[in-house]
């Protein structure tokens, strides 16, 4: 059985949990939950320790975080197959997503190295001559970290590893369906010399989560998942520092000068379906100038045809299933509520088991739940605009806004996109779904609050503290 970690170190409990492969269902490995006694003795530990990792010299918080990150690397094979085993996505993502947890580890001991206060003059007013301030940056005490299932790995390392960079004790708790990759991370950060305390790693059921929530020796809560969940975290915690990584329903612009759809349509079908559509900025909404519309549409579907489903862990394979077969059949219900209401199907629309093929939707009324809530599947919804303004108009015309991909070669497009989309991200000539690990990342309205990305989340785990200094 796989050891969860309290403090550091690793422990067990009597309350088993098996985790299952999603594509058929046979066992790939087992936890256990830690006990409410464990999870004290968790947070205590993280409160005890706060002063001491907050005075670790960055060298140390550096060396740890290269370590992980050279583990993380030699190991990537073991790890990609881990993720794929637990959560189902195909071998060639879950390789991405160690290899960009390697360098989201490396990056944040470059942000650790780098990571220093201000000096501000103060005598710009005659009062203050001969004073000056210095400002540094001081942890906001324990992190409590959330994770969804959809990056075991690389969303665990973005709340473990800005916490280590700036001195931060973080108690991280992964998703019920996929502890086994941050477990795994956990065996790697045991390698450290990191104090003790400085991290825990604990596994509880959904029903345990609010009360460590609500905890007050953790005064901050990085929470990413689903928008129901975190904007009840931020209602029940009014007085933490609360950050959310939500949902969204991405949206991408084909403008009217674009001149490669052979591009477009491939970016747009890998990015609708990679990890079968679960990532939140998976593309979901695709509006299209009428000057292509047509011609677009059929790339579109032939590259969405062209998308290999199956097994995960075969090489090959672009599709898997979904994380059970629950979430296959919501998708199956949405889609065929947006069929019924007057939708087009261009392609797919079946479901085996928890696998849901990929689709491709027309004309969708605008109040239909493929268009306005977070589809988490592999579905695309084709509309088409007058012009891009309409377009614009149209990504914002939904209460998420975590990305959005604009496809145009002209700048003052993008500059408008830029300045005009209620987003968090705009990509530019790409679907919305690229994250480089370093940028700033998060969204605007129902999608969340905060940022993420290395410097980002460093500086949201930490507060300016200023001492003036006077008679200079
Ligand atoms: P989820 O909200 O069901 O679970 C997320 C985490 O919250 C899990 O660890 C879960 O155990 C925990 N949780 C559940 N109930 C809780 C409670 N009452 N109090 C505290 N914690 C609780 O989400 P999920 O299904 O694991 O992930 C999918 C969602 O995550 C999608 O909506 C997706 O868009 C979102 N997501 C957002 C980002 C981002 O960066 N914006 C990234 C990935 C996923």
């Amino acid at each position: 059985m796989t050891p969860f970690y309290i403090a550091g170190r690793p422990a067990s409990s009597d309350d088993a949990v098996e985790i299952r492969h999603p594509y058929d269902g046979r066992p790939v490995g087992a936890t256990s939950n830690a006990t409410p006694e464990q999870v004290e003795e968790a947070v205590a530990a993280a409160a005890a320790v706060a002063a001491a990792a907050a005075a670790l010299p960055a060298s140390a918080r550096a060396a740890a975080l290269d370590h992980v990150s050279a583990r993380l690397k030699e190991r990537a094979d073991e790890v990609a197959r881990l993720i794929t085993a637990e959560n189902g996505k195909p071998l060639k993502w879950a390789r991405g997503e160690v290899s960009r947890a390697v360098s989201t580890f490396r990056w944040a001991a470059e942000e650790a190295r780098r990571f220093s206060g201000a000096v501000q003059r103060l005598d710009t007013d005659p009062a203050a001559t001969g004073r000056i301030a210095l400002v540094k940056r001081v942890p906001r005490g324990p992190v409590l970290g959330i994770a969804p299932f959809n990056f075991p790995l690389n969303l665990v390392a973005h709340k473990v590893a800005p916490a280590i960079a700036v001195g931060a004790p973080i108690v991280l708790k992964p998703a019920p369906a996929t502890p086994l990759s941050a477990l795994l991370l956990g065996e790697i950060l045991a390698e450290t010399d990191l104090p003790a305390g400085m991290w825990s790693i604990v596994p509880i059921p959904n029903d345990r989560a609010p009360a460590l929530v609500a905890d007050p020796r953790l005064p901050v809560v990085s929470f990413t998942g689903s928008g129901p969940v975190g904007w009840q975290i931020r209602d029940a915690v009014p007085r933490k520092h609360v950050t959310l990584e939500l949902g969204g329903n991405a949206a991408v612009v084909v403008c009217e000068d674009w001149d490669d759809l052979d591009w477009a349509a491939s970016r747009i079908a890998t990015f609708s379906n990679y990890q079968a559509g679960q990532s939140c900025i998976a593309v979901q909404r695709v509006y299209v100038h009428e000057r292509h519309y047509d011609a677009l549409a059929d790339r579109l579907v032939a590259a969405v045809e062209a998308q290999r489903t199956g097994d995960p862990g075969d090489e090959a394979t672009d599709v898997g299933p979904l994380i059970s077969e629950d979430a296959a059949k919501r998708v199956e219900a949405w889609v065929s509520e947006a069929v019924a209401a007057g939708a087009k199907l261009l392609t797919g629309g079946a479901r085996d088991g928890a696998a849901y093929a990929p689709t491709v939707l027309a004309e969708a009324p605008a109040e239909s739940k493929v268009v306005t809530e977070e589809v988490f599947g592999p579905v695309l919804v084709l509309a088409r605009v007058a012009c891009d303004a309409d377009g614009f108009a149209a990504v914002n015309a939904s209460q998420y806004g975590l990305q959005a991909g604009v496809f145009t070669r002209r700048l003052d497009r993008a500059f408008e996109a830029h300045r005009v989309l209620d987003v968090g991200g705009v990509i530019v000539g790409d679907a919305p779904s690229y994250r480089a690990d370093q940028m700033p990342y998060g969204g605007a309205k129902a999608s969340g609050v905060g940022r993420e990305g290395l410097a980002s989340a460093m500086a949201d785990y930490t507060e300016e503290r200023v001492m003036v200094l006077t008679g200079l």
